[in-house]
């Protein structure tokens, strides 16, 4: 007996187990024993991590996957939890403990479960996994890249981001409209935002949401002063930009906010 797919939820399965001995070989395991993977449906990837030197859980939300899982994975029932990972406080089980994150995601969630991964990033020292292959080249790109934006600048903050491959739709049941693509985040270590977070996430989405204009005009609702929005930083447009002047763009809104 095997899950009936079902759209609402993304369900996607993987048939090539190739794929998934891959996806479960992107984590380095090193400074964290746990790993959670996120909407393991039947099972495929999360039979190779069971494999693997680290303390596996899964949380899947769809009740028949969850049978499923319970019925054929005697060993990981313990560590099956039936939520919405959205929604869910990981540190009722992980109370604080590091963890990586894996899958291959729900793809109608994943910017949402990237943003959660970065609110928290303090547990998170890696995540690795598939994605459709368009968010996938987006949290990885570069400045200059006509893909580079919020997901590029918000991750790489904190995050090496790197695309290790592409996946065609044929290996899925159903098949995705769209390729798909794995890639792995690494935390910076040793890194802490030099200026106020909730600021940078402000300046960046701004900036982006109007990303053909020069930051002079997208982030007029800063109240800049004459003498700031002169310096030839505002003549440029967002996606000129890296994480590092998006940063020092930030001190400069944050202090001309002091004066
Ligand atoms: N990893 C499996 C399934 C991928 S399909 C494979 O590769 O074959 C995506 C899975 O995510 C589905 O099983 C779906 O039920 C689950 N899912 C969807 N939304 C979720 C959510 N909010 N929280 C947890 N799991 C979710």
């Amino acid at each position: 007996m095997s899950v009936r797919a079902k759209k609402h939820l993304g369900q996607h399965f993987l048939k090539d187990e190739s794929i998934a001995i891959k996806i479960a070989e992107s984590l380095s395991l090193k400074g964290y024993k746990n790993v959670l993977e996120i909407g393991p449906g039947m099972g495929v990837l999360t039979k190779y991590l069971l494999e693997k030197e680290c303390k596996t859980y899964v949380i899947e939300i769809d009740s028949e996957a969850v049978e499923y899982l319970q019925a054929n994975y005697l060993n990981l029932a313990p560590r099956i939890i039936e939520k919405d990972f959205l929604k869910y406080d990981l540190n009722e089980i992980f109370k604080g403990e590091p963890l990586a994150i894996i899958g291959n995601f729900p793809y109608n969630i994943s910017t949402q479960i990237v943003f959660k991964t970065l609110e928290l990033r303090d547990q998170i020292p890696e995540f690795s996994g598939m994605f459709q292959k368009e968010v996938a080249k987006r949290i990885c790109s570069s400045e200059g890249s006509k893909v580079y934006g919020i997901l590029s600048v918000l991750t790489q903050a904190f995050y090496n981001a790197e695309y290790l491959f592409t996946v065609p739709p044929d290996v899925f049941d159903p098949p995705p409209k769209v390729d798909s693509g794995v890639m792995r985040l690494t935390r910076k270590e040793n890194f802490s935002l030099p200026c106020n977070e909730k600021t940078f996430f402000k300046v960046v989405k701004t900036a982006f949401q109007q990303r053909r204009k020069t930051l002079r005009n997208s982030l007029k609702i800063f109240n800049l002063s004459d003498s700031l929005r002169a310096n030839v930083i505002f003549g440029k447009r967002p996606e000129q930009l890296n994480v590092e002047e998006f940063i020092n763009l930030t001190l400069l809104i944050e202090n001309d906010a002091n004066e």
